[in-house]
Formats: C-alpha cells, structure tokens, sequence
C-alpha cells in the first residue's frame, strides 16, 4: 500500500517542513511491506546517520536512497519532494526556468538536470503494454515542418503513437521515437507497446502487413470516404504537438524528445486524475525503483 499522500497543499507542506519525515516517507515508499535487512531478513533497524540504517540483528547497513534516482543527490530530500510537488502541479508542463525559481537553485543547468531525472520517473520502469483495440500512426515532429511520412524527413524525428479506445473514448497512450518505418522497426517497437493478441488499426502502409504473423488482429482501416481514418491516434498526436509547440515554444532538441514524450505520456494517461498529491506519490515509486541517472547520462542542455 504505502504511506497516504498529501491530500493539499496544506498536508504537503507539514511533509517536506522536516527532512527526517521525507526520509520516513521515502522509506515507506521503497518498503511497503516494511523495511527488513537485505541481509538476513531481520525486520528492526536502528537510524545511524542520515539515510542510513543499521540492522538490529546483523549489524548491516542499509542506505534508503542507494539504487534508487535519489543515490547521489548531495541535496536534501525535501527539495526533491518540493521538485515533484512542483512537476505534478504543472498542468502544462514544467519547465527548468520554473524549477530553478521554486526551488531557488543557483543554477539553471542544474534545474535542468533535474528535471530530466524527474522526467524519467514519469515512466514507471517496466510499464505494461497497451491491451484491446490499439490504433496506431507514425507521425513527424521538428525539422522545416511536420507532418505525415514522406518527403523531406531529414532533421525529423519520427514519433510512433499507440492509442487504447472503446467506441469514442480515449484510453491510454504510449509514444516513442523510431529511427524509421521499415516494417522490422515498427514490429520491435509495437512489441514493446502492445500486448500480443491485441487488436491493432493502422492505414495501409505496407511495412505493418507483418502485424498479423507477430500475434495481433491487425486491422487496416481503408481510405473509403474523406473522413479521418484514425482519429483517435491523430488526436493524441495533434493534442501531442499543440502541447509541445505551446508549453516549449518548439524548442525541442531531438536528443531530448524522449523525456518530453514521456512527460506528456504521464500527463495524459493521469488526465482524469484530479489529484495532485496522488501523482506526487506515483512520481516518488517510481523513483525508487530507477537506477541512479549518472549526470554523463544526461544529454547536454540546450
Ligand atoms: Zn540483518
């Protein structure tokens, strides 16, 4: 289950007021169960130093934040709780300038930095794959304009767009960048988005033909009237494009799509989610479960 999330401003700002209850947090949210000592099981532990504890039994100690997004961090955890307090606050999206101003960092490529850290634990590691009936598109983004496949796609990058519905409604979403539209590229990436025996709809283009013998009921929606053949995928992606345009002013390096399509992922698929505090929550497991993001792991910034 985990520990209760702050249901207002109010309850998270008693959270974050002392260091040691971020830590007893972070700790029931690595440990749900409770903590016991990855040595010998033992269950009670004394506290040693700050993030460390001691196991009563054994003697071993046990860092809260080793293997986890938090591992290196010199700072308190209570700016980074106040970071993802933040991040899940910005309907819009959250920008580094933004960052850097609530937290009052020095530096700005430091708010980036952790941003892009945040970003990453938008993603919970090892997600599952979309279920039902998928539609699926591959659209442009960036270089002189974008658009459907085709001509002039050097300086692109070219985005893969899952979509789950039921007759209008919308369900969850997956977005990722592909190198190409070769039916091989589009197979492995549909493989990691979608649940075999899945039903999956694209247009014509021959490179999905494949989709069928990979173990989905591939249907090909034809061009038979002039109305839009996938409108729930090219919903997403204009929704997806609109987002990009406005909250980054376009300025969206493709070295740095992934973070922004996973942030926008995260965004939607919470879309009916009114609370804050619950993301705050999301956000905190999976960062617990992330490797340590090293600071060379990071593209450059802008
Ligand atoms: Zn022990």
């Amino acid at each position: 289950m985990g520990p209760a999330y702050p249901r207002d401003q109010r309850e998270f700002d008693a959270l974050v007021a002392s260091e040691e209850a971020c830590q007893r947090y972070l700790s029931q949210i690595r440990w749900p169960e409770g903590f016991a000592c990855p040595a010998c099981g033992h269950r009670r532990a004394w506290a040693v130093r700050s993030r460390w504890q001691e196991c009563a039994r054994c003697g071993r100690q046990t860092s809260l934040t080793a293997g986890t997004m938090f591992q290196d961090t010199r700072y308190p955890l209570r700016m980074w709780f106040q970071a993802i307090w933040y991040v899940t606050g910005q309907k819009q999206g959250a920008s580094a300038l933004g960052l850097q101003r609530v937290l009052g960092l020095g530096s700005y490529h430091t708010a980036w930095a952790w941003l892009h850290r945040l970003r990453r634990a938008m993603v919970r590691p090892g997600r599952e794959r979309l279920t039902g009936t998928v539609q699926v598109d591959e659209s442009y983004w960036g270089g002189e304009r974008s658009g459907k496949r085709g001509r002039g796609a050097v300086g692109k990058s070219l985005i893969l767009a899952a979509v789950e519905h039921t007759d209008r409604r919308l369900g969850r979403i997956r977005l990722v960048r592909i190198a190409d539209t070769q039916a091989q590229t589009l197979a492995d990436a549909l493989a990691t988005l979608v649940e075999p025996g899945s039903s999956i709809e694209t247009d014509g283009l021959p490179s999905y033909r494949g989709l069928g013998a990979a173990g989905y009921h591939h249907q090909v929606i034809r061009a038979d009237s002039r109305d839009d053949l996938l409108p729930q995928v090219h919903l997403v992606v204009s929704l997806l494009k609109r987002w990009l345009l406005g909250t980054h002013q376009g300025g969206v390096q493709a070295s740095h799509l992934d973070y922004y399509l996973d942030e926008f992922t995260f965004r939607f698929n919470r879309r009916t989610s009114h609370s804050r505090g619950l993301l705050f929550r999301r956000v905190l497991e999976h960062a617990v479960q992330l490797a340590p993001v090293r600071e060379a792991d990071l593209h450059a910034p802008d």
